[in-house]
């Protein structure tokens, strides 16, 4: 990824900040180096801030098994961006990483999806909030409800009771000094 290009010329702006979730995974090219870079990235958006960022949990694919391990991970940006706007800003972000098209569930570089977006339901061609994902997802709900446990969908289901309903699925907390260490460690 470049250092933080402008990503975005002409985009709309709410009136006032709002909370949205942001799920972060990666399984290419340095996972633990691409979250982090990410991170820095999201917080070098326009109108954007990062308020809390989850730790790091390594857990294997879903879908196609023969890929890498995934490294994912869940922010809390405060945003003026709207949402079509930040979902474009998610998308140039994932391109200036290396992604490219792959099959459904296929590996990818880094991978941004929108969880929430303040209270809004959202249900176009190109944006669905909250993302439809979520409810069965443990690499999204654990690190999720490590940050806002006490969260809710707009349909009020709590993130936590999300989480003890989901089905299994193994999850790794990454040790901090790994994701220090992440330029040096190729297997992540
Ligand atoms: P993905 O494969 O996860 O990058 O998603 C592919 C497409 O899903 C994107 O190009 C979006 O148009 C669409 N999409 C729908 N809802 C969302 C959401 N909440 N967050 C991110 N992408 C979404």
């Amino acid at each position: 990824m470049q250092d933080f290009p402008l990503l975005l010329t002409g985009y709309d702006l709410q009136p006032q900040r709002v909370d949205s979730f942001i799920a972060l995974g990666s399984n290419l090219g340095h996972p633990l180096a691409q979250l982090a870079r990410a991170f820095q990235a999201l917080d070098h958006l326009p109108h954007t801030r990062v308020l809390r960022v989850s730790q790091l949990y390594a857990n294997p694919p879903m879908g196609p098994q023969d890929q890498p391990d995934y490294v994912n991970a869940v922010a809390l940006l405060s945003t003026r961006l709207a949402p079509l706007d930040l979902l474009d800003a998610l998308k140039a972000l994932e391109h200036a990483a290396g992604r490219f098209a792959t099959r459904h569930w296929g590996a990818r570089v880094l991978d941004l999806d929108i969880l929430t977006y303040g209270t809004e339901t959202i249900d176009s061609a190109t944006l669905t909030i909250p993302h439809p994902g979520i409810s069965d997802r443990r690499f999204v709900l654990a690190p999720w409800a490590e940050i806002a446990p006490q969260i809710a969908l707009p349909d009020g289901r709590r993130i936590a009771d999300l989480l003890a309903a989901a089905p299994n699925h193994p999850l790794r907390v990454i040790p901090v000094q790994s994701a220090v260490d992440s330029n040096d460690r190729p297997s992540y």
